[in-house]
């Protein structure tokens, strides 16, 4: 990797391009094949194909009467079977209907079904059709979902409650996935300290820690809490032996310039290690390499610029290595609720949220305050270089299309 070789800044693309790159030569390569139940948040590794036309058979799509509108000139019908869901229905009568209700399958010989809002009964029970009938009308038709062979989900799929309906509903009880990625979380800096114990002078709770496990288990990595690391070589070059089976360490803090970096000491005693320099705000320091082998990502240790270069880099890293097809947030054109009269060199995400269709940015963008990403419901991409007026359009990516 020559990436921090390069004089000035790296487009966010190039090292988005990068990572995906090298994420895609190192995909998990190992199938599990698991139960529907313990499969939510996996990626599909073989396409679900169809074994079954769905619905399996035409059925009623109301509660209603079915007859067959060819042999029908207007006359009241006599009623000839009942039939309900989860029931085997004779072939239709000549001549009659058949009372039918929603999802049970309609019987042959007929081909339309009317709602029973429709229809009166005369005194001999014989039903009367008040409005004109269309061929087919509230029938669902055999295969109209699926056709059996069709490819119904393709391998690269992100399993979530959706799929896993979709799956059951095809009567499949086990599905071939990915094995979960094994991701080392570690935090650097003698400043900090964990939630529940007291605050020393100089000294600060560890965020970043709770932020990436929480996030890395929503994204479906099994994970191994390296805890804090302490600014100390040897303790650092212990540690770092202690994390030998994982498929990604992932770091923060501990990259900006000028300091005292012993992650990055040690790490290039044993591999590899390169800065990457962002063109974006917050988030600009990224390091990138391997220990032993293992792919390292270290993340900039300010809570927001953690949330930004996450959700950018290491998010769609990750997926792509889970074998993932879509990688990329979904994100909105929104019209700007501010004016933004500085052109950036660096490309910024502002911690913002959609009031009145407009997008309003949190007042402090501070990389090190992280209440503006839980006071926001996305983050606003003002492109380098740009200015914007009110009503100006700008990307929006919602925090929950990367939060998972
Ligand atoms: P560093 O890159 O280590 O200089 O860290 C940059 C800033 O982020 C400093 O203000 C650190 O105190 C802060 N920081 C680093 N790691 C964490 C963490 N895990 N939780 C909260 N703040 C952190
Ligand atoms: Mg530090």
């Amino acid at each position: 990797m020559k990436g921090g070789d390069q004089p000035g800044l790296m487009p966010l693309e190039v090292a988005q391009a990068r990572l995906l790159q090298l994420a895609a030569e190192t995909a998990v390569p190992e199938i599990e094949s698991l139960p529907l139940q313990q499969v939510d948040g996996r990626v599909l590794a073989t396409a679900l194909v169809a074994g079954l036309d769905l619905p399996p058979w035409a059925n009623s799509a109301m509660d209603g009467y079915a007859l067959r509108l060819a042999d029908w000139q207007g006359e009241a019908l006599p009623v000839s079977q009942r039939i309900q869901a989860g029931c085997a229905p004779e072939a239709l009568v000549p001549g009659t209907c058949a009372r039918i209700f929603t999802g049970a399958p309609l019987p042959a010989g007929a081909d339309t079904v009317e709602m029973q809002e429709n229809v009166e009964l005369d005194e001999a029970g014989r039903v009367r059709f008040l409005q004109a009938l269309r061929s087919g009308q509230n029938v669902r038709p055999q295969g109209q979902e699926t056709r059996v062979g069709d490819c119904v989900l393709p391998a690269g799929t992100r399993l979530g409650p959706v799929e896993l309906g979709l799956a059951a509903s095809l009567g499949v009880a086990t599905l071939e996935v990915r094995r979960r990625l094994k991701v080392a979380v570690l935090s650097t800096g003698d400043e900090l300290v964990e939630p529940g114990q007291p605050l020393g002078p100089g000294q600060i709770y560890n965020s970043n820690r709770r932020l990436l496990i929480a996030w890395l288990q929503r994204l479906g990595c099994e994970v191994v809490d390296g805890g804090i690391l302490p600014d100390d070589l040897a303790l650092t070059r212990q540690a770092l032996a202690d994390l030998a089976q994982v498929d990604l360490i992932l770091s923060t803090g501990g990259v900006s310039v000028g300091e005292a970096d012993y992650l990055g000491v040690a790490l290039r005693e044993a591999g590899e290690l390169t800065l990457w320099k962002l063109a974006i705000k917050p988030g600009k320091p990224l390091t990138f390499g391997h220990y032993q082998g293992v792919p390292v990502i270290g993340l900039p240790g300010n809570p927001a610029s953690t949330l930004v270069t996450f959700g950018l880099l290491a998010r769609p890293y990750l997926l792509r290595r889970m074998g993932a097809q879509r990688v990329e947030p979904l994100a909105f054109e929104m019209p700007a609720g501010f004016v933004w009269n500085k052109a950036g060199k660096r490309r910024e995400y502002l911690r913002a949220r959609i009031e009145a269709g407009r997008v309003v940015p949190y007042a402090n963008q501070s990389s090190g305050v992280l209440l503006s990403a839980a006071w926001a419901e996305g983050l606003a991409e003002v492109l380098e270089g740009r200015t914007l007026g009110e009503g100006d359009r700008l990307r929006f990516i919602p925090l929950s299309e990367i939060l998972s």
